[in-house]
């Protein structure tokens, strides 16, 4: 009996082990012809239904997770198309956006079988942008440019926005927090966004506008989250003349965050904390400067502030910060505050809040991207602002208590007079760093100021020591 076990118990195992083996292989065959599938090129010919013309179907993976293009191209001499389109593992949003591809390109296949003029050459192009807003969300703009024979396109928009991980498609009313009071915040932003494009101004069809832009849920359907704004689609002669062309308006989140549903809102910038809150009986002095950089004026004031070891500010244009992205750099690797100083300088109070949050905003993003740091203080040009711009604007907005009129005498001797005459503790002094006559009157005022024993700090070092 023991003998027979013995045999019998090493049989067994075999099997099982086998057994197992090949299970494994199976299971492994089939994951990776699983993967296969998604992630090589497939090609496929295929038959359109309402026309026989012959289109390229490709998938492809691509650069963003869970994301693969979809191409469709037609070289049909008298049809042709060029179509691309995402495709996820949510068959909700892929059905949802074969959907409008079919219509698409049956709309153009049928208008074109219409029309009675044989040499007439029709044109379907759908473009796919993708935008991906925080960890989470996609937002797909298609863009579909379509010739029926006519010398002109008819170009329109269509939009998707996703949740990748759950796959599920978010309509307005999910982003708006199904809030009707946030709808018709946005719709006003969005109508004076229109009303008041200087661009517009001729080309606006005014009562399409007050139409297309009431706060009705399915006015907004068009839109997606790209730069940190939300942006809304409008059609071809939806709005405004043929002349004026589609249309789309951008709203900064910073100005509509209040309007979205939590879980799309932005981190507003929190004012940044002084780095070394010092001796408040200590004499200190915080030189700005403005408008720059300026590749030849910023290099010198930065070489003069080093002599004295001194910090000091650089409120900076974003128009400027494009040009010269490596002297933003060197302001800030020499130790200096970041500070921004709009766009292209315009007097904010006179544009509307819109325009006047983009100014910062656009600014804002350029110096980030320039130098891989945020301004931490906002200075508007010409010091005009107002309350209600102040409250858009999540970093302190700070002025100045000393101008140097540097911009009008032009004057290297002058500098120092006029820091003199209005010397005072704690005191934010106003400078340009694009005037060489302010470089060269620079190192006689830190001489002096240091003689008087005073420390050269930034402004978010100086500000708790400002009476409000
Ligand atoms: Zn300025």
């Amino acid at each position: 009996m023991p003998e027979r076990r013995k045999k019998r118990g090493p049989m067994i195992d075999f099997l099982l082990i086998g057994l197992i083996i090949s299970l494994t292989t199976i299971i492994l065959v089939i994951i990776l012809s699983k993967d296969d599938f998604k992630f090589q090129k497939i090609s496929a010919s295929k038959e359109t239904d309402s026309n026989s013309i012959t289109s390229n179907l490709s998938t492809e993976s691509s650069a963003f997770p869970g994301i693969r293009i979809v191409t469709d191209v037609s070289n049909d001499k008298r049809t042709p198309f060029a179509i691309h389109y995402p495709e996820t593992d949510n068959k909700a949003f892929n059905d949802a956006v074969l959907q409008y591809i079919t219509d698409s390109k049956e709309n153009y296949l049928s208008s074109m079988k219409k029309n009675k003029d044989k040499e007439a050459m029709g044109e379907l192009n759908i473009s796919l942008e993708t935008f991906p807003y925080q960890k989470h969300y996609y937002s797909f703009v298609l863009t579909k440019t379509l010739y029926t024979g006519g010398a002109n396109p008819e170009i329109s928009t269509k939009t998707f926005f996703i949740n990748h991980e759950t796959g599920k498609l978010i309509p307005i009313e999910t982003l708006l927090n199904n809030d009707e009071n946030n709808l018709s915040a946005l719709a006003t932003y969005v109508r004076k966004d229109l009303q008041q494009n200087p661009k517009l101004k001729e080309e606006l069809f005014k009562d399409d506008v007050i139409k297309s832009t009431e706060p009705k849920w399915s006015n907004f359907h068009r839109f997606a989250i790209v730069d940190n704004s939300l942006q809304f689609y409008f059609d071809e002669y939806e709005i405004a003349s043929g002349a004026a062309g589609p249309q789309t308006v951008k709203l900064p989140l910073s100005l509509i965050n209040p309007l979205l549903a939590s879980e799309f809102q932005i981190a507003m910038q929190k004012p940044t904390k002084p780095v070394n809150v010092g001796d408040p009986n200590k004499k200190r002095i915080a030189l700005t400067f403005d408008d720059g950089p300026h590749p030849k004026v910023t290099e010198q004031i930065l070489n003069t502030l080093d002599k004295y070891n001194a910090k000091a500010t650089f409120f900076m244009l974003g128009s400027r910060v494009q040009y010269y992205p490596d002297i933003a750099k060197d302001v800030l690797a020499r130790g200096h505050e970041i500070g921004n100083h709009s766009w292209d300088h315009p007097v904010l109070t006179k544009l509307s809040l819109e325009q006047a949050v983009n100014q910062y905003t656009s600014t804002f993003a350029e110096i980030e991207k320039a130098i891989n740091h945020k301004p931490t203080v906002f200075r508007p040009p010409y010091g005009a602002t107002n309350d209600t711009i102040n409250a858009q604007i999540p970093i302190p907005v700070v002025l100045w208590s000393i101008d140097t009129l540097d911009w009008k005498h032009r004057n290297a001797q002058q500098l120092l007079p006029h820091v003199k005459n209005n010397l005072h503790n704690n005191a934010i002094v106003l400078m340009h760093d694009i005037h060489q006559s302010t470089a060269d009157g620079l190192d006689a005022v830190l001489a002096y100021l240091q003689g008087q024993g005073y420390e050269f700090v930034t402004v978010s070092e100086i500000l708790p020591y400002r009476q409000k």
